[in-house]
């Protein structure tokens, strides 16, 4: 059977590390033509590179996806190089990490601007041209937070919970269009993540990110399951054990999951 990703115009923001890089090459190997966005430079180059050294016809454009010009400007190059969007993944993201009453509005406006706003300009500028496909999709990255509230990490759960409900909104919207929305929840995953996180409390944020470095799953495990569910239209994906046990935990006593969240909480915070 012939793979929807083969000859599939595959565009990933955040493609210069983590789980957008992982994406990039995965979609490389597997045939795609990529249109590659990152905010940094030479990160998004050394993936590009790597993905033309596997074969791929690929594009890169700098972006700060919380600038709705570039992201549009992105677009533009996207549609003067391929003609077409099929695949959207709006990915990149960063993190905020630290007590509410210590974070500065401007952090909180900061990560909402690329977590949600970013998502919301990938999807406004990219559907003319998924418009144009056979097969649109697009992939928006939320994560376990965006189904429970994580303390210390509220506005980062504020966005990853917004993208869900704007996905799940889109999904229903386009339906009829034929284009297909995913929303994709991993828990934690080792990529750089957290040790890029905006912090409140450096100690604390150092254990998370040491942490998922050394027990988190590697980031190629979320490109496998982004290109599997654009292959079965999948409206949620969750990855991981802790992901996968909060959806189920949510659903069926959401008292109980909010309340092991706290308690986690609360030994943490004793044990520091
Ligand atoms: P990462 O830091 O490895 O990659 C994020 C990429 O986004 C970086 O290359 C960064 O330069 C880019 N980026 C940051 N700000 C940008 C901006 N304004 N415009 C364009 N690009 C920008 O982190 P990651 O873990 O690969 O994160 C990718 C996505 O996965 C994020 O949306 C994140 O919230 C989500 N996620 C990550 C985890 C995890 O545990 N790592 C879990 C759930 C969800």
């Amino acid at each position: 059977m012939r793979s929807q990703i083969e000859n599939a115009v595959v565009v990933v923001t955040g493609a210069g590390s983590g789980i957008g890089r992982a994406i990039a090459l995965h979609a490389a190997d597997a045939g795609a033509l990529l249109a590659l966005t990152d905010i940094r430079e030479d990160a998004l180059s050394r993936v590009a590179d790597e993905a033309e050294r596997r074969g791929a016809r690929c594009i890169e454009k700098t972006a700060d996806v919380s600038d709705f010009a570039q992201v549009e400007a992105f677009a533009e190059h996207t549609r003067d190089s391929f003609g077409r969007a099929d695949i959207v993944v709006n990915n990149a993201g960063v993190n905020v990490y630290g007590a509410f009453e210590e974070t500065s509005l401007e952090d909180m406006r900061w990560i909402l601007g690329i977590n949600y706003w970013g998502v919301v300009h990938g999807c406004k500028s990219f559907l003319p041209l998924l418009r144009r496909s056979d097969r649109g999709h697009i992939v928006n990255i939320s994560s376990m937070a965006g189904m429970i509230g994580i303390p210390n990490q509220t506005s980062y759960s504020a966005g990853k919970f917004a993208v869900r409900g704007f996905s799940a909104g889109l999904r229903a919207e386009l339906a009829a269009s034929g284009i297909g929305v995913s929303t994709i929840m991993p828990g934690a995953i080792r990529t750089p993540l957290m040790s890029r996180a905006r912090s409140t409390n450096q100690s604390a944020t150092d254990r998370m990110a040491k942490l998922m470095m050394r027990f988190a799953p590697p980031a190629e495990r979320v490109a496998e399951r982004v290109f599997d569910a654009v292959e079965k239209n999948t409206a949620e994906v969750c990855i991981c054990a802790e992901s996968h046990a909060t959806r189920v935990v949510q659903s069926i006593a959401p008292g109980l999951a909010r309340g092991a969240l706290a308690l986690g909480f609360r030994t943490t915070r004793r044990r520091r």
